[in-house]
């Protein structure tokens, strides 16, 4: 194993998920020097996916869904500093100013500064108004669902349905305004936005498609939502789940390239030596998209964050992950891996139970591109191997 010096201080801007990973990693890798991870919520790391079900429905965080612990951090002796904002990054002087006026010197740094909610245009958060990313806005948003009756929900996408799903649990009327006209649409096909679209109707909630809203405001307690069309709904919460914006400001002004997120190849490396990035605020060469991407999943949190970890002590290492991401909804488990939004033909597994789906996607050459499983685990295990190993010639027999 390469010798790292113990007298270099590597420095993590970002305490969330991928923060985590890079701090355990250099660590369990081999690194002695310091590790210091600074994080700007008040929270110590934790996994983001039990936000919108977990806590949405009223439990708390379970025990393994933090990701870093005062047991961790005495284990790894990883420094951790929390409610810290870093002002700005000097590359010239390798220094990390935070707002508190603290100055930390790194022998390499790592960004791991995420995403951000994006807000919809006039909507501003509030007691009832509400985007879901940290900790704090789920709790927030459980506390008014348990005394709300109604709630509206701005974007169809994977926030919006799991917060429809854990809000009908709760007893609430639910209605989702979705801008396109289907349901996930950047991430799964027709087939899948349509199963989607009926699992929630038939749970009761209400979806509105190609829904241009005019304005929000708040009048006597309640959310009033107009559309275009000049209908209007009231509720008495309304969340806003329209997708991400990469926190990529801090290493922009530090003269870091960027372009919607940090730009990075496959070992997480910037345009400047020495400073790395993963995660959700990453750009990397993906070869599975062939074109820079940014991965907004817990899988790619973790995983790409490691690789990166391992690749700044100088292990041969890239990261070539397939994209994967789940979710629950309504007691049902939902799988997609690959780029299934790019198959021409859909392809349907007739073996899986009645109420299981599992598709496989196949571009116009007939290669596998994507597969989305719902309840199916072991239909779908083969199917993520078959595209992890870039197998292209898929045996069609048996399949419909
Ligand atoms: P998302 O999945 O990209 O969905 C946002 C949806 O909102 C899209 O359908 C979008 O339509 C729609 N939209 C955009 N502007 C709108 C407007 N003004 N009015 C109504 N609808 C509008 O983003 P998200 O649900 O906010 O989630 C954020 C990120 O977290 C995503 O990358 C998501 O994949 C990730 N996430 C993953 C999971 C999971 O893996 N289970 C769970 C939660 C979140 P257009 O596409 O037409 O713009």
């Amino acid at each position: 194993m390469t010798k790292h010096p113990s007298h270099e201080t590597y420095v993590i801007i970002g305490a969330g998920q991928a923060g985590a990973w890079i701090a355990r990693t250099l660590r369990s890798e081999g690194f002695a020097g310091r590790i210091l991870l600074l994080g700007e919520e008040p929270h110590p790391a934790y996994e983001r996916p039990p936000l919108s079900k977990d806590i949405l429905q009223g439990r708390k965080l379970a025990p393994a869904a933090w990701l870093i612990t005062d047991d961790i951090l005495d284990e790894l002796t990883i420094e951790m500093r929390l409610n810290c904002c870093v002002d700005r990054v000097d590359i010239a002087t390798q220094e990390v100013i935070c707002l508190d006026g603290s100055v930390e010197v790194y022998d390499k740094l790592f960004f791991t500064t995420g995403s951000a909610a994006r807000l919809p245009h006039g909507f501003d958060t509030s007691e009832r108004a509400f985007v879901l990313r940290t900790l704090d806005d789920a709790t927030a948003m459980a506390k008014a669902m348990s005394q709300a009756n109604r709630a509206v929900v701005v974007g169809g996408g994977w926030i919006g349905l799991e917060v429809a799903a854990s809000a009908r649990s709760r007893g609430l009327d639910v209605t989702i305004l979705e801008v396109g006209t289907r349901l996930c649409a950047r991430s799964v096909p027709p087939v899948v936005s349509q199963w989607l679209y009926d699992q929630h109707v038939d749970n009761g909630v209400e979806i509105v498609l190609n829904a241009k809203i005019r304005s929000y405001c708040e009048r006597n307690d309640q959310v009033e939502v107009t559309l275009c069309d000049d209908s209007r709904l009231d509720a008495d919460i309304l969340v806003a789940g329209i997708g991400n914006v990469p926190l990529d400001g801090l290493a922009r002004d530090a003269g870091i390239a960027v372009d919607d997120g940090i730009l990075v190849d496959s070992r997480g490396r910037t345009s400047i030596p020495g400073i790395y990035a993963a995660g959700d605020v990453a750009r990397f060469d993906c070869k599975w998209a062939g074109l820079p991407t940014r991965r907004e999943s817990w899988a790619n949190a973790q995983e790409q964050a490691i690789v990166v970890a391992k690749a700044a002590l100088g292990h041969d290492c890239e990261y070539d992950t397939l994209p994967w991401l789940w979710s629950d909804q309504y007691g049902k488990n939902i799988q997609i891996c690959g780029n299934p939004e790019l198959g021409r033909t859909v392809l349907t597994d007739p073996g899986v139970s009645h109420d299981a789906r599992c598709w496989a996607f196949l571009d116009d050459t007939g290669r596998l591109v994507g597969a989305v499983a719902i309840d199916a685990p072991r239909a779908f295990r083969p199917l993520r191997r078959m595209l992890q190993k870039g197998h292209t010639d898929f045996p069609t027999e048996g399949w419909i």
